[in-house]
């Protein structure tokens, strides 16, 4: 989501219950972004990615979150290349050493859970590769702050820590955010910032974190879509997010499935 003034709400917690009804719509996004990411090849459109997320967030029992929200026309968004985030499906077609960010969100029983992947298309270079471990190890950091008596700001530092030491660079305009009944609840989580700022958290707390990483510089512009961001200087751009819940011990990654136990 787009950032802004600092958050004065409530940031809400979730009970045991709402957590296991976020636990499935975290599931649902799992699987989505599973399927796509072996849908994945030269020559398929952002548009037919858009059409099997849908397609599966409905057989998978939930409702899609993307679709309408401040009047966005995706299912998902696609973001290709040096689009940052937010990108609009199209039939724009795939090709080999492309990478796709794909934001997916899904809705059951009222509840949200919101995750993103940045996908190679087939052969990349070492080069970029490394900018797609960089962001996923930025997530990685900045969740692993997500326990009780860490700051808020403590996550965005981790966040601009891991990304700017490996010589990228970190969006400022989009943020991650809370995540509940709405898909964005306070509090914002900006992927930069000093450690030690922010409300302290707590267990019940579930946040959406989702470093927006750039090859290159940090500006962004958009599109006259009305929707994508592109990096400015057209440096390649990755997403990863997940839902994440905070508890008592560890951090819970919402946006992943149960593992099925083979022996039963
Ligand atoms: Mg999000």
């Amino acid at each position: 989501m787009r950032g802004g003034t600092a958050e004065l709400e409530m940031i809400e917690l979730k009970s045991p219950s709402q957590l296991q009804i976020m636990r499935r719509a975290g599931c649902v996004v799992a699987e989505v972004l599973e399927e796509l990411r072996q849908a994945v090849r030269p020559g398929v459109t952002t548009l037919e990615l858009d059409e099997l997320a849908r397609v599966a967030i409905v057989r998978l029992g939930a409702r899609v979150a993307f679709k309408g929200y401040r009047g966005f026309p995706g299912n998902i968004c696609t973001s290709v290349n040096e689009e940052v985030v937010h990108g609009v499906p199209s039939r724009r077609k795939l090709v080999r050493g492309d990478i796709v960010g794909l934001d997916a969100g899904a809705i059951v029983e009222g509840y949200y859970a919101d995750a993103a992947i940045t996908v190679p298309v087939d052969g990349i270079s070492q080069e970029v590769e490394r900018l797609l471990q960089v962001t996923e190890e930025a997530l990685a950091d900045g969740m692993a702050m997500a326990t009780p008596g860490h700051r808020l700001s403590d996550i965005s530092h981790a966040v601009q820590n891991r990304v700017e030491g490996r010589g990228y660079s970190v969006v400022r305009e989009f943020v991650g955010h809370g995540i509940g009944t709405q898909l964005h609840e306070p509090p914002q989580i900006p992927n930069y910032g000093a450690p030690g700022y922010g409300p302290i958290l707590k267990a019940g707390m579930v946040l959406a974190i989702e470093p927006m990483v750039n090859q290159g510089k940090p500006e962004i512009r958009i599109l006259s879509d009305g929707w994508t961001a592109v990096s400015v200087d057209g440096s390649l751009s990755a997403h990863f997010e997940h839902t994440v819940a905070v508890t008592e011990g560890a951090p819970e990654v919402l946006t992943k499935c149960p593992k099925k136990n083979p022996s039963k």
